[in-house]
């Protein structure tokens, strides 16, 4: 029987069961990026270890019973701005951004819709842009209006905090508490501090669309509520699982509640909240001031990127995480070994219960990574094992052979010259001759190429990376 999958949520601050509200279709949110530049390394937290449970889910209830939506956020006050400064449209700019995204996150190893989706069945996973659903918004903003949660305003339509008694229960702050902190720069257009936008009023220029009901001019959508929006055209009123960065629970996923559960009256939005923690650089915040903002695209000319996956989950997700240089170091030192261990065999049929139980533990990823280790060497290795338990966790896909072909092929060494340069060194040690030997062993590191004579006699090369 497969273990009982367990999840850490904010909302109870519990770890629980995990139990889908539809047994036969688990459905699963994260906030996913705004593409206004390229991503950085701290937003490659929640793809990755989202990417994970996500796996995990299609492993746990079958690959065509569980929905993912990952929303794209193309229109904000960064992205207007930007495209404004380049003089192209919103649109223009963002699908630019999103292609850099997707190459970015592809070679995280991080499954695509393309790779899940199957032709003429429900989306398995989807990726829904704001822009696309901006009627979906309306339509919420005006039922809120018209049941009393939010009220037109200068141009503006405002979501009524104090409508709702229960507002705050997801990040656990007391009201009064929240209105303290509010108060700076009230606008004036709120009755209460707390309130926040739902609808805004373009300013000249900008990009704008028909506004809701009472409000004549064209105008745009706050950023909460296309969140709520695109989950409810997806997954429903109410869904499994919501998930983003710890900096989201206040106020960006309270505001979603506050939304989804007035405008649908219902109990809960989704049962149950996930949040990473958040990826700090060699010990400190990453920022553009202190000049340790790195993007995803800066690590992945340097480093493959399962390396960069694996520095990831090393982690468990809700803890923080210091980005190293020897963090890295010590994943490819990891994954060498795993690869070397796993040689040429094929996975085996199913996955170690040690890997899925460790993973069923709220993503123990630490100590699934661990039972991965073990069975890479020593008295337990075993190879088919090491390579099902690291393919759920998007590791391992190539072989040691694929992989060496593929060095070779990317370092465009030229085959038939180090082929060449073998025979000659193994001519000068089969003559006794080290000098030679030597000299073709340079030549062969000039090359990029690292020779190893092994045990049996034989003797073969890779290429270094
Ligand atoms: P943004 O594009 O800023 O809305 O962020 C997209 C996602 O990345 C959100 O889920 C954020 O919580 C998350 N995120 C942003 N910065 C970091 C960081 N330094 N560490 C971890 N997650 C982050
Ligand atoms: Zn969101």
């Amino acid at each position: 029987m497969a273990p009982m999958l367990r999840l850490y949520n904010t909302l109870t601050g519990a770890k629980e069961d995990f139990a889908p509200i539809d047994p036969g279709h688990v459905r699963f949110y994260a906030c996913g990026p705004t593409v206004y530049d390229a991503a950085h390394i701290g937003n490659a937290r929640p793809i990755i270890v989202f990417d994970l449970l996500f796996r995990l889910l299609r492993h746990l209830y079958g690959p065509a019973h569980v929905t993912y939506a990952r929303n794209v956020t193309d229109v904000d006050d960064k992205i207007n701005a930007r495209a404004a400064e380049r003089g192209i449209s919103i649109r223009e700019l963002t699908d630019g951004t999103l292609a850099q995204f997707h190459r970015d996150v592809r070679d995280l190893g991080v499954l695509m819709p393309e790779d899940v989706n199957v032709a003429g069945e429900r989306l398995r996973f989807v990726e829904p842009r704001a822009t696309d659903h901006i009627a979906e918004m309306v339509a919420m903003i005006d039922a809120l209006v018209r049941s009393g949660h939010a009220y037109v305003a200068e141009e503006h339509v405002l979501f009524d905090v104090p409508s709702m008694p229960e507002y705050g229960q997801l990040s656990g702050r007391p009201l009064d508490e929240m209105e303290a902190g509010a108060r700076v720069e009230v606008a004036p257009y709120k009755r209460s501090p707390l309130d926040f936008v739902l609808w805004k009023p373009a300013k000249p220029g900008e990009p704008s669309w028909p506004s809701p009901a009472r409000i004549a001019a064209p105008g745009r959508p706050g950023w909460h509520i296309e969140c709520s929006a695109m989950s409810a055209k997806h997954l429903g009123r109410t869904f499994d699982i919501h998930a983003g960065g710890i900096d989201l629970i206040f106020p960006h996923h309270e505001n979603e509640v506050a939304q989804s559960r007035c405008c649908f009256s219902t109990n809960v939005m989704a049962n149950v909240w996930l949040h990473n923690g958040f990826l700090q650089v060699e010990g400190e915040k990453m920022s553009k001031s202190l000049g340790n903002f790195i993007t995803i695209r800066d690590v992945l000319n340097d480093w493959p990127g399962e390396v960069v996956r694996l520095t990831m989950l090393k982690t468990h997700y809700r803890q923080p995480i210091d980005w190293t240089l020897r963090g890295l170091e010590e994943s490819r030192r990891v994954l060498e070994r795993w690869y070397n261990a796993a040689g040429d065999e094929a996975p085996a049929p199913g996955v170690p219960d040690a890997v899925v139980e460790a993973l069923c533990d709220d993503l123990n990823t630490p100590a699934a990574i661990n039972e991965l280790h073990r069975l890479s060497g020593g008295p337990e290795a075993r190879p088919a094992d090491l390579r099902a338990g690291a393919n759920l966790f998007g590791f391992l896909a190539s072989t040691r052979s694929d992989r060496a072909r593929k060095r070779v092929e990317s370092s465009g060494v030229d085959v038939a010259v180090v082929e060449a340069l073998m025979a000659e060194r193994r001519a000068a040690r089969a003559a006794k001759d080290w000098a030679a030997s030597d000299r073709a062993r340079d030549a062969l590191a000039a090359l990029g190429v690292a020779v190893k004579d092994n045990k049996d006699g034989t003797t073969t090369w890779t290429v270094a990376g």
